[in-house]
């Protein structure tokens, strides 16, 4: 079956998921680069992102297809991979575990060994640093550019009548690394930054103004924010009592950190559209989107994520691990990864959802958990959401000078500490708890009734079993030092 066949299938909608596996089974045994052009990938791609589940065995074989192609072009092109991947006829998603995984500081490392030597170089894109750790530089081809930009016209062409009018959006450049590759093709962007007190003011003015660009949508329809720059647009727009036109928005899209739920809940009542909440990062295209119905995270096809045990490093099924992603070629091509080490906590279940058949629970970064033991962890980013809607917490400044309210939007304050068997959090009121003892005890409930609705089973069973080993102290304002919010 050809491209423009598919296409016009689509259409008819009369792709079948045997006829989909039927028609990877056509494609040459063993890939090679000039069997995957964007034309040929686009066209199968966009069944897999717009019903995952249906074609999930025919996106099984492509995958494992791209894998293949994916590893013997890391192998052939990059000095790293050659030296460190055994040799194997084909490759696929059960062998996988053969290659040894890539952590932060091996990629540090070995920063020029993975650039793929069979690409051009297109722009340079980077990964905040920490207070240990400079920033990580990742270079992009000029090959990916192409392909992406390529791949995702004739996706939008199969998907969407090309007489309409493309879209405008507002993309949050600051912290926004690698996303001008993530989203290529699609309208016209301005690029905005959501941390200064002027860009927060032009991010409003332009979602009150109308524009005139050829071809393209007048109004701004599409929103692609941190969590955080959407936090301060959402509170510069309501504390000048500035309405949004209920149709104005189609769609915001949230990255960098998990949106709580309250949160979540207050920007849908505002801007009136859903959020749609993506897991990603810089160093790779593709990601996971947020799904409502399973409150987790499925991920894209793009990419190949897996789940290690986060003692032994050995491959989970389900449970609780580490995240390890492959990003696939042709999507990814200069800045190679096979087996990327997140340094993410998760929990991974297999589900019954139309959006894809695992769903993964992102619940912080491993470096700032705390080990209970084998099987428990405290996430601190998941504690951090489950006790954010909390308003006498308190929180460190934002900086800005516009706000009436300057701290409303930071992260609350809080510690975790391991104390032998016992686990304690130290949170911060925005006042001395030994001044209302009362009130003090009602925060201290509340803490304690949201921690008990959001954080996993595993966590909450231990809590209910151990009254002992758990403690919530509240402490006076100004007790912690400061501290990089932005790793949480
Ligand atoms: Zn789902």
């Amino acid at each position: 079956m050809d491209d423009q066949a598919l296409l016009t299938k689509k259409g008819h909608t009369t792709m079948t998921p045997d006829a989909f596996i039927s028609t990877i089974k056509e494609l040459p045994e063993t890939l090679e680069a000039k069997d995957v052009g964007s034309n040929i990938l686009a066209p199968l791609f966009s069944y897999l992102i717009t019903e995952p589940s249906k074609y999930h065995e025919g996106c099984e074989l492509l995958q494992n297809k791209l894998l293949d192609l994916t590893i013997k072009t890391a192998v052939e092109h990059t000095s790293y991979y050659s030296k460190v991947v055994p040799h194997l006829e084909i490759w696929d998603k059960t062998r996988l575990n053969e290659i040894p995984t890539l952590n932060k500081q091996t990629l540090y490392q070995n920063q020029s060994g993975i650039l793929s030597k069979v690409t051009t170089f297109g722009f340079v894109t980077f990964t905040t640093g920490t207070t240990k750790q400079a920033p990580l530089l990742i270079e992009r081809s000029q090959e990916e550019q192409l392909y992406l930009q390529n791949f995702f016209s004739i996706l939008q062409s199969g998907m969407s009548q090309s007489n309409m009018l493309k879209p405008l959006g507002i993309v949050e450049g600051s912290m926004n690394h690698g996303s001008v590759l993530r989203l290529p093709g699609i309208g016209y962007n301005f690029m905005i930054e959501l941390t200064k007190d002027y860009g927060v003011i032009r991010t409003a003015w332009l979602l009150q103004n109308g524009f005139n660009f050829n071809g393209i949508a007048p109004k701004v329809s599409q929103l692609n924010t941190t969590v955080m720059g959407l936090s301060y647009l959402h509170q510069y727009l309501t504390e000048n009592n500035i309405e949004i036109p209920e149709d104005q928005l189609n769609s915001i899209t949230v990255f960098g950190w998990p949106v709580p739920k309250s949160r979540r809940q207050k920007f849908e009542d505002y801007f009136n559209v859903k959020i749609s909440d993506n897991y990603s990062m810089s160093e790779m295209f593709g990601g996971a989107k947020y799904c409502h119905k399973c409150d987790g995270y499925h991920f894209d096809p793009f990419v190949i994520p897996e789940l290690i045990d986060l003692e032994t490093g050995e491959p989970l099924q389900e449970g609780t691990g580490e995240l390890v992603l492959t990003p696939l070629f042709p999507f990814t091509q200069r800045f190679v990864l096979l087996r990327y080490r997140t340094g993410d906590l998760v929990d991974a279940f297999r589900v019954n959802c139309d959006k894809g058949m695992m769903v993964y629970k992102i619940r912080g970064r491993l470096k700032r958990c705390v080990k209970m033991n084998k099987d428990l962890y405290f996430g601190e980013a998941e504690i951090a959401k489950a006790i954010d809607e909390i308003e006498e917490l308190n929180r460190a400044s934002t900086g800005f000078t516009i706000f009436a309210d300057n701290d409303k939007n930071n992260w609350p304050l809080f510690k975790m500490v391991k104390n032998g068997a016992q686990f304690e959090i130290l949170v911060e009121l925005k006042f001395d708890p030994q001044d209302n003892q009362m009130k003090s005890k009602e925060i201290s409930k509340s803490i304690y009734e949201k921690l008990l609705l959001e954080l996993p089973q595993s966590v909450t069973h231990w809590i209910q079993q151990h009254p002992d080993d758990f403690k919530i102290t509240l402490k006076p304002p100004h007790s912690f030092d400061k501290r990089d919010y932005w790793n949480l």
